[in-house]
């Protein structure tokens, strides 16, 4: 280990010595990500400036055989930018410029380190966005939202990042630099290589620039709608698909995630009565009149299921006020208590069955949870509460998982929706995806990576849960 260590000095030739950390008590703040609270410390972490640098680095690292994960704003929920305590965290939070905005060919180029706040902020200068408006912006870059293809309330419209990413500078596990593609919209020349590194999680390549398609900022009308029952939310949810209604936005909240916010903010009901759950229905359009004229249309589908006045907003503080109460409840569930978040997908006609079948499985289990989510995409996100006395936490929160995890593939779903494999679903993964399908995937892997220097324990190799 003091020879490796002694090694690893080496990185400073790359980089400088300031940018290849050992300090124990600086190792911590790159040693987790948020989805657990237990820390694993890299062997060093290493902050490249630029393309080059990675290229070296990564060059390093092959002759050496020494693993990597890749890190960008570790805001990660499922445990992808956490090292093994082998290997070394590459952080690419240095490569954090904006190149190119162009609003002609309506696309933008950055570094993988730029924080998304700080590109959204850039883009609406000119009028323009990245229509995922991800909770995490503050904390997130675009290279870990291109790496899990994070999604966000306006995935409704837009679909999620994938659909967003035109080409991609990727640095491969044996150091070469690539272009996946061409700046260009429609392309049908081979294999979509950029969207194979899409999603990939660091495991086949590390990005280190991308070129992001943007849209014209819009006009937007917000709802809040409280239902008295969630029966009566999720009936509602299914006429507003089947009479043919769109909306950019379609976002869920539970009784208990309410609850919980409203304590947090340390504010009252933003409604006269007690309900049980709450949609945001965002409206985009040219204009606030025809925002207006869907509300209005809406609202006579809403007075069918609900008994209390929604609350609507057009102005951009108004909108800010009522979406709080949905983009705050992370920071609420973080204040409350340790909590591992689940990230569920099924087929919107089963967000019912889904719904009453977390509520049973973890009520059995005693357990403290609320439930929160892009229900337009049918994504349900479940953040469930660590109970302090529970000394067999790991053991209770995997059969909960694995019992909520079943359900969903039994009703037609997926076990991710937007946060991506990591390490805590890895095995889980394994054990709920078509061994022939690992299969193909096994290989794709040992292509671009044959040494398994990227992202940790492989995905494919790593013990998976008995069928
Ligand atoms: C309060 C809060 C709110 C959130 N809201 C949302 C939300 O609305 N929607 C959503 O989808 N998620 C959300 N998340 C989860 C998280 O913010 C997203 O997954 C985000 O996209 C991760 O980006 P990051 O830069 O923090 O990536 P990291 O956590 O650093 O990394 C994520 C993964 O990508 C890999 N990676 C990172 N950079 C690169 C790179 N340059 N090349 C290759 N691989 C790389 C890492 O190895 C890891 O596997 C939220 C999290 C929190 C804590």
């Amino acid at each position: 280990m003091v020879e490796s260590k002694n090694k690893l000095r080496d990185l400073a030739a790359i980089v400088g010595e300031e940018h290849v950390i050992f300090k124990e008590e600086k190792l911590y703040h790159y040693a987790t990500d948020h989805s657990s609270r237990k820390s694993t410390l890299p062997l060093c972490v290493v902050r490249p400036s630029c393309t080059d640098e990675v290229s070296s680095i990564v060059k390093f690292c092959n002759l050496n055989n020494l693993g990597i994960t890749v890190r960008a704003g570790g805001s990660g929920v499922s445990g992808g930018s956490v090292s093994n305590g082998q290997d070394i965290i590459l952080s690419v939070e240095r490569l954090n410029k904006i190149i190119d905005i162009d609003t002609i060919n309506r696309y933008a180029i950055a570094e993988a380190g730029v924080v998304t706040q700080e590109l959204q902020e850039a883009l609406l200068e000119k009028n323009v966005c990245f229509p995922q408006n991800i909770s995490s912006a503050s904390m997130s870059c675009i290279g870990g939202n291109v790496a899990i293809s994070s999604g966000s309330p306006k995935s409704l419209k837009y679909g999620t990042t994938k659909n967003y990413v035109l080409n991609l500078e990727v640095v491969l596990p044996d150091g070469q630099i690539i272009w996946t593609g061409k700046n260009v919209e429609k392309n049908a020349t081979g294999y979509n290589l950029t969207q194979l590194f899409v999603g990939s999680e660091g495991t086949l390549g590390i990005i280190t620039k991308v070129v992001l398609k943007v849209v014209p900022v819009k006009k937007e009308l917000l709802m809040m709608v409280p239902f008295e029952t969630s029966e009566k939310l999720f009936d509602f949810t299914k006429a507003f698909f089947s009479s043919g209604f769109t909306a950019s936005s379609l976002e869920f909240l539970d009784q208990n995630g309410y609850d919980l916010v409203l304590e947090y903010l340390i504010e009252n009901n933003r409604f006269p009565k007690q309900h049980g759950g709450v949609l945001w229905i965002e409206f985009e359009s040219q204009t606030d009149e025809e925002n207006l004229r869907k509300a209005e249309q809406l609202y006579d589908l809403i007075v069918k299921y609900n008994d209390q006045e929604p609350l609507i907003a057009q102005s951009a503080s108004e909108i800010e006020a009522l979406w709080k109460y949905r983009k705050k409840i992370g920071e609420a569930a973080i204040n409350f208590a340790e909590f591992k978040d689940l990230d569920v997908v099924v087929p919107r006609d089963n967000i019912d069955e889904m719904f009453k079948a977390i509520n049973a499985i973890c009520t059995s289990l005693q357990l403290q949870f609320i439930v929160v989510g892009h229900i337009g995409n049918g994504n349900f996100h479940i953040n469930i509460f660590k109970n302090k006395e529970d000394n067999m936490w790991e053991e209770t929160i995997s059969e909960c998982t694995m019992k909520i995890f079943k359900k969903t593939i039994e009703l037609g779903g997926e076990i991710s929706g937007e946060h991506g494999v990591g390490t805590y679903n890895r095995p889980f993964f394994k054990y709920f995806t078509a061994d022939v399908n690992i299969q193909i995937m096994s290989e794709i892997k040992k292509i671009f990576d044959p040494k398994n220097l990227l992202n940790g324990s492989n995905l494919f190799t790593d013990k998976a849960l008995k069928k």
